[in-house]
């Protein structure tokens, strides 16, 4: 494990995330992860998959959250490769864009016979034709994002079960909520690279949790 390019200060951050992403690992039995810093990366943190395994890869900023907030941070990754998401999302990512290969063909080889055979299309019928043609373009990829925001919400459930308290996740969105610039992308843009639900929803689903764990303690 190695931060190349980390300043002198970062150093002792990135050992002690270290550590803390090895105690993690034991607790998930599985074998513990890479860990790399980006000065510049898109999410705060997030795994990739490398020939030697997965890889947590935090944003720079992250090592100088609060303790609690890092913890939260790094559990909630290794959550995601304790449950094999990032095998089933690079699966997903392969499946949506043959989906969309074969519908943009179809489209294609069904309005070339359409030319083809001299029929006097109406303007309507282009029109009702492209707006089938764009909701199954966009199907595969709506489905794609629910599923990984199911795998988002799953992993912060996780995260609560190994840190013993929804403490840590707590301290995790409220740092986010200051340090992390909201993604200032438009409209469609924003709904097309929505994998992850926002910081409220999250913390609204852990504060649901919180009340069932409680309504099933207090019917021992
Ligand atoms: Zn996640």
């Amino acid at each position: 494990m190695a931060a190349p390019d980390s300043p002198p200060n970062l150093q002792a951050a990135f050992d002690k995330a270290s550590a803390m992403l090895r105690r993690l690992a034991h607790v998930a039995h599985v074998a513990p992860p890479g860990l790399a810093v980006r000065p510049k990366t898109q999410r705060v943190g997030a795994v990739e998959l490398r020939k030697d395994g997965p890889w947590v890869v935090l944003h720079s900023a992250a090592l100088t959250a609060p303790e609690p907030a890092l913890q939260a941070l790094l559990a909630h990754e290794m959550a995601h490769i304790a449950r094999g998401h990032p095998a089933l999302r690079r699966r997903l990512r392969i499946a949506s864009v043959a989906a969309i290969w074969l519908v943009a063909f179809s489209f294609i080889a069904f309005a070339s016979v359409q030319v083809a055979i001299g029929n006097p299309w109406q303007w309507w019928v282009w029109l009702a034709t492209a707006t089938i043609w764009l909701a199954a373009m966009l199907a595969p990829r709506a489905a794609q994002l629910a599923i990984y925001r199911r795998q988002e919400y799953e992993a912060d459930r996780i995260t609560v079960e190994w840190l013993g308290s929804s403490g840590p996740m707590i301290a995790l969105f409220d740092w986010l909520s200051t340090n992390a610039q909201p993604l200032s992308r438009r409209l469609p843009a924003r709904l097309w690279l929505a994998r992850q639900p926002s910081t409220a929803a999250r913390r609204q689903a852990l504060a649901r949790l919180g009340t069932s764990e409680g309504h099933s303690s207090s019917g021992r």
